[in-house]
């Protein structure tokens, strides 16, 4: 535990002149978890480690630092196991098409890749699935790797699945060389037509040499969209109706933010995430389970151009109870307005979480629980929330919130400055509170005192009840003495700067049986204390026997509920 604790220290204090010990504490635990259950002592150890550390000169410490390994924090023991892996060898990537904004579905994909890759000491890539020019953005890429970014993933390599369109051409021209593809004319309902009875059209059997001049017409920009495609000479008479001579290549004219009006022809995902597996050396590809039945197309292609072949694995695609996690779906609530956009609170969306004060290291927790399991589960937010807590608790300030505020007058009041913690166990240090005769306190606290009652005011003094009124309730000053398992109440005082009128938007279901919830977003309304202005925009906080909230905007005082 000493050496854990110095070596954050340590670090902290070369990163930043003077270590911060709430900094430290976060790291601390995350190494070594145990440091959670006597936390007086773990901060009493890391505030001595600090002063200890103030004094070494930089070359003293990175000497001290070079003693120690760094890795961001003890993970639970997941090994996630792929078939012929050999340690140092493994290659996995993760490929978003940039169409949209990340959601915690992709995290689930981008984890399990890159945890798969790392548990063998291998790489994972990141490449940009952007061969559709007609939905992808350079937008769409930067929020992506933004998304990335906040999740921690730091990717091996980085590559645009577009760049490589002459690599795709030169195995189209081979498969059509090899009499394994052919141009096809026909319109697309004539071609599901026949796909679905099994039967081949004229287009089949066209020679080799006019496939190639019609391909070579395809690519020179000579024939409209939708004129012809390129299909791969499959097996029309299988049971997996991807085989039945699926498209390769398509005409599409729209530019693409990448690389403008210079091609015409497009390979399918299909085709492209097979050559470009295979050419960049990936040894295991991760993907969700929808893809399962183009397994045998994967395989096909690159066994007809006698490429190397990684492994495939499927795993569940990520559902939550009470959300849409696929782009399909979330799109269009963000055109049509139902919510603000891309990191509404209420979304699933990587950008929607973070608003909602959800930490990368629960999200990963959470996403790879579930492995490479196949096993379809819909599980509930409340799993990811536990975890985001379990998190936030050590390291998050407490302060008060009393929501739909009722005034409570106290005779004989000691109108001292009360001296708060910010942290019940980990020092943090105190907020002054200034008092009167006058509070604020919850409306359900307030309902639910009796006439006679003695309860305390957190961090201040007891007071016994002597009469209740409709919005009013009035008291005494009792005593001061703390007393074991006695109700304890937040409250703000009722005088003038004293007290903050702030509000609490709560994300609710997005959808229910299975359609947009209008009542999806509610807000609760209150005064908390006056210390809530000295906090920084984007800070997550606790808000006692309230919640976890993230201050979303200081300006307005406004609050995103988190756990
Ligand atoms: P969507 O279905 O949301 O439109 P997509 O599959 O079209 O997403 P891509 O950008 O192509 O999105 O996906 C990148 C990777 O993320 C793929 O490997 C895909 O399998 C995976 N993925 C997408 N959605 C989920 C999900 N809900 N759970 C797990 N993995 C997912
Ligand atoms: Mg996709």
């Amino acid at each position: 535990m000493n050496e854990i604790v110095w070596k954050w220290v340590v670090r902290n204090t070369r990163d930043y002149g003077k270590a911060d010990p709430k900094a430290v504490v976060g790291k601390v635990i995350g190494e070594w978890p145990e440091a959670r259950e006597d936390l007086p002592r773990t901060m009493q150890l890391i505030t001595a480690a600090v002063e200890t550390a103030a004094k070494l000169s930089k070359e003293q410490l990175d000497k001290e630092l070079s003693a120690f390994v760094f890795e961001q924090r003890k993970e639970k023991a997941r090994h996630i196991e792929l078939q012929g892996a050999q340690q140092g060898n493994v290659v996995t990537r993760f490929a978003p098409e940039p169409n949209a904004y990340m959601h915690i579905g992709h995290a689930k994909s981008a984890f399990l890749s890159y945890e798969g890759a790392h548990g063998y000491g291998g790489k994972c890539l990141l490449r940009f699935d952007d061969t559709n020019p007609e939905k992808e953005s350079a937008e769409f890429v930067e929020a992506i790797r933004e998304g990335l970014e906040w999740l921690g993933i730091e990717f091996d390599g980085e590559g645009y699945a577009s760049d490589k369109m002459p690599i795709y051409y030169s195995y189209a021209e081979q498969l059509i060389e090899q009499g394994d593809a052919y141009v096809c004319k026909c319109q697309k309902e004539e071609m599901s037509a026949n796909r679905s009875r099994k039967k081949g059209c004229e287009c089949r059997n066209r020679p080799k040499s006019e496939n190639k001049e019609l391909w070579l017409e395809m690519v020179a920009k000579k024939m409209d969209e939708g004129a012809a495609t390129l299909r791969l000479k499959g097996d029309l008479h299988s049971q997996n109706t991807v085989m039945r001579d699926p498209t390769l290549a398509r005409i599409l004219l729209a530019p693409h933010y990448r690389h403008g009006t210079k091609y015409a022809v497009w390979p399918t995902y299909d085709f492209q995430c097979a050559i470009a597996d295979s050419v960049e050396g990936v040894t295991h590809v991760l993907r969700s389970k929808e893809y399962e039945l183009r397994d045998e197309l994967f395989y096909t292609i690159l066994d007809r151009l006698r490429m190397r072949t990684p492994r495939v694995y499927d795993f569940s695609r990520l559902e939550i109870k009470g959300t849409v996690l696929s782009k399909r779906l979330i799109k269009p609530l963000i055109d049509q307005k139902k919510v603000s956009g891309w990191d509404d609170p209420r979304l699933p969306t990587l950008f929607g979480l973070r608003r909602r004060g959800i930490l990368p290291q629960a999200i990963k927790e959470f996403v790879l629980s579930f492995g490479l399991s196949k096993v379809e589960s819909e599980p509930s937010w409340e799993a990811l929330l536990v975890e985001n807590k379990k998190i936030l608790d050590p390291i998050a300030e407490r302060y008060f919130f009393v929501k739909d505020p009722v005034k409570l007058v106290v005779a004989k009041p000691t109108n001292e400055v009360a001296s708060v913690p910010k942290h019940p166990s980990v020092k943090m240090g105190d907020r002054e509170i200034a008092t009167g005769s006058d509070f604020w306190i919850a409306k359900t606290d307030a309902d639910a005192l009796k006439d006679g009652e003695t309860f305390r005011l957190k961090g201040l003094y007891n007071v016994k009840i002597t009469a209740k009124e409709d919005g009013l309730v009035c008291g005494e000053f009792a005593n001061k003495a703390l007393i074991q398992g006695s109700k304890k109440i937040q409250w703000v005082p009722a005088i003038d700067k004293w007290f903050v009128p702030c509000e609490i938007i709560v994300p609710g279901d997005l959808i229910v049986n299975e359609k947009f919830n209008p009542n999806s977003l509610e807000t609760d309304k209150g005064y908390c204390e006056k210390a809530c202005t000295y906090l920084e925009e984007g800070i997550v906080i606790q808000f006692e026997r309230y919640g976890f909230v993230r201050l979303d905007d200081a300006k307005k005082m406004a609050f995103i509920y988190s756990c």
